[in-house]
């Protein structure tokens, strides 16, 4: 489903673990008024430096399904089957950023070989999407939606959520927990359900890990790709 992104738990911060600034011994110290010949100032000014940066790669998004047609969709949101109970795209298309998108195709050959496909329920989603789901849950769910002050990465292209269905009939697998299921059955961790559905829903995360995704620790379903710092967040229609 959707969240991914700036959840309390984990939280990600571009400078990572809190800098301390030690004063440089020996330094003469200088007045307010002349900061720029202050070496303090300098190495301040360095530590926050990481705050500014930008993402470094333009967006390149590829639709999956012309990866490979095995690679099957039930795009939700394009449908009243969902939690919002209306379509809110007007089209059943999944896209990815190239990198997720080939890592993605190669989860899904290393599945095919033992009768599993992927199923996917969204990619790349607009970011005025992500505000609609964030205003339209309630406050005790909202760990489950994507705080648009920070944006998704699914905004980034480089989130998806999928599940396994059988190559042989087409037909999706049961998970302990159903897609976009706002309760702990999500949890990647969660120990009930039949044990062939947390067979099942661990072999889809190892697939995926093992090619540089990441599940989101509320949702089996939503897997981060690992390079998603680096796209912007955006909020256009699917390409045409
Ligand atoms: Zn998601």
């Amino acid at each position: 489903m959707r969240n991914e992104s700036g959840t309390p738990r984990r939280i990600e911060t571009r400078l990572g673990t809190p800098r301390r600034i030690e004063p440089v011994s020996g330094t003469p110290r200088r007045s307010r008024g002349n900061p720029q010949g202050c070496p303090l100032f300098l190495v301040l000014l360095l530590a926050l430096l990481p705050l500014r940066a930008q993402p470094q790669r333009t967006s390149g998004l590829v639709e999956l399904t012309k990866l490979d047609p095995t690679i099957k969709l039930d795009i939700r949101y394009a449908t009243a089957n969902n939690f919002l109970g209306r379509p809110v795209y007007t089209e059943a298309r999944a896209f990815l950023q190239r990198p997720a998108a080939d890592a993605l195709l190669r989860a899904h050959q290393s599945l095919r070989q033992y009768g599993y496909g992927l199923l996917i329920h969204d990619g790349y989603r607009p970011w005025s999407v992500t505000k609609l789901f964030w205003d339209a849950t309630p406050a005790d769910k909202k760990v489950f939606v994507a705080d648009p002050a920070k944006g998704s990465r699914h905004n980034r292209g480089c989130a998806v959520d999928l599940t396994l269905y059988d190559l042989k009939t087409g037909k999706p697998f049961q998970m302990p927990s159903e897609y976009d299921e706002m309760s702990e059955r999500s949890y990647p961790d969660y120990p009930g359900g039949t044990a062939e559905s947390r067979r099942l829903r661990n072999l889809l995360r190892d697939a995926m890990e093992h090619e540089g995704f990441m599940v989101y620790e509320y949702e089996w379903w939503h897997f981060d790709y690992k390079d998603w710092r680096l796209y912007p967040i955006a909020d256009t229609p699917f390409p045409q």
